[in-house]
């Protein structure tokens, strides 16, 4: 069975390897390669190289139980009673193999066909979301979703805002999930919203899934405050990739301790057991809250500064040459452009961007339990985890391809 995330991975890879070094990559999800945090993880590693039977040693050579091992999952349940003052232990806690794991077991074990013989929906309150959750149901279509209001700041700016007055929670709904800052497009739901969704997710007796994925505690990819939340129905994912160990491939689920009693038996029928390096590699930085400060001073100054160079750059490069606007950027590692009445559809002008070397990623991908809409062929996701000369090289391609689009069509 074919999948738009998979297509798309294969698309960009091929691109990539045709084009070199001359290929914008604007496209993929892969977070930067920080220097100050490659220096830590060096440590790190070179720690559990030195320590015995203890560390690289047993980390190489034991299964650890497939909800995680015991000392780490105690350290971030201390960790974030610590910090938030939640009333979690270690059982509200499984490690998962990455994030998009994480998704693919909580969502076939909350939505689909259950047992009683009915069918469960993942209810997503705001599309465009994360385009790795499209392919992940085990059985038929498994998302409902909501296309949201549009609040304006100025000409070029905007936000997406939960539509509340079409979101409906039913008997059908399995959870209700968003990503939280949102990939594709930087969006974080404010306090208010998150409140008003748990509240409805508790009231239908449905837990509400947050993926914190860019967000609290770590990588803290967010750039206004915003409370971190939780509530005993509120299942978080965390994950260790985008803080910087995409390739450790470790996922963090916090829930109730039932879902996370499943989590554990599909993580041992799936794969017996989970990656254990990058727990290791983070435990001392967990139990000592330094993972936190990291966070906090290195990881996020780091992509506020590269996110302020890429909007500068595209208020500069794009200026008044056709229509356009961005959504406003409050985390994570994204611009999300929408060109209003673009004559052709973003796959097309996508297409036209890959033959010039530019790796972005199409609207209509994040647009999924709901029809395509105009709105939804009329938005590029665009990454600004690359060098800042790469990312403006790349705008500068778009804006000529856009340019040429309306030219055309005229
Ligand atoms: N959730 C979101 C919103 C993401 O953007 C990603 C990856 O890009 C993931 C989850 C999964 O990440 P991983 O499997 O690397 O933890």
């Amino acid at each position: 069975m074919g999948s738009g995330i998979g297509a798309l991975m294969e698309d960009l890879g091929a691109a990539l390897a045709a084009g070199g070094t001359e290929v914008k990559m604007l496209g993929g999800g892969q977070p930067a390669r920080i220097p100050a945090m490659e220096e830590v993880w060096r440590n790190q590693l070179s720690t559990l190289m030195d320590a015995g039977p203890a560390g690289m040693a047993r980390i190489a050579t034991c299964y650890d139980p497939p909800r995680g091992n015991a000392s780490f999952l105690a350290a971030v349940a201390a960790l974030l009673r610590r910090e938030y003052g939640w009333d979690i232990g270690p059982e509200h806690i499984a490690v998962t193999a990455g994030g998009q794991t994480a998704f693919y077991f909580l969502f076939n074990l909350l939505a689909g066909a259950m047992p009683d013989g009915t069918e469960r929906k993942i209810l997503l309150p705001l599309v465009p979301e994360y385009i790795g959750y499209a392919g992940l149901s085990a059985g038929g279509p498994m998302f409902q979703s909501v296309e949201p209001r549009i609040q304006m700041f100025d000409e070029h700016e905007f936000k997406y805002r939960v539509d509340f007055d079409s979101l409906r929670v039913g008997p059908d709904t399995g959870a209700i999930c968003a990503s939280r800052p949102t990939n594709p497009t930087g969006n974080v739901l404010t306090d208010s919203e998150v409140r008003r969704l748990a509240g409805l997710a508790g009231e239908a007796g449905v837990p509400m899934i947050l993926d914190n994925a860019y967000g609290f505690p770590f990588p803290g990819i967010l750039f206004n405050e915003v409370e971190p939340f939780w509530e005993p129905h509120v299942v978080l994912t965390f994950s260790l990739s985008k803080i910087g160990l995409p390739g450790c491939r470790t996922g963090l689920v916090v829930g109730p301790p039932e879902i996370i009693r499943a989590l554990g038996s599909m993580s041992a029928m799936i794969g017996l057991a989970n990656p254990n390096l990058g727990q290791a590699v983070v435990q001392s930085l967990v139990e000592s809250g330094e993972i936190l400060r990291l966070s906090r001073e290195v990881v996020m100054p780091y992509y506020a500064s590269r996110c302020e160079s890429a909007r500068a750059a595209a208020l500069e490069i794009f200026g008044e040459r056709f229509a356009w606007r961005m959504h406003r950027s409050e985390g994570a590692l994204f611009l999300w452009f929408w060109f209003p009445g673009l004559p052709v559809p973003a796959e097309m002008l996508y297409q036209r961007l890959k033959r010039r070397n530019v790796l972005v990623v199409p609207g209509e991908h994040f647009f999924f339990g709901t029809p395509q809409t105009a709105h939804s062929r009329e938005c590029l996701r665009v990454s600004y985890a690359m060098a800042p000369e790469i990312v403006r090289a790349g705008l500068k391609i778009i804006a000529e391809e856009v340019e040429a689009v309306w030219a055309e069509a005229k």
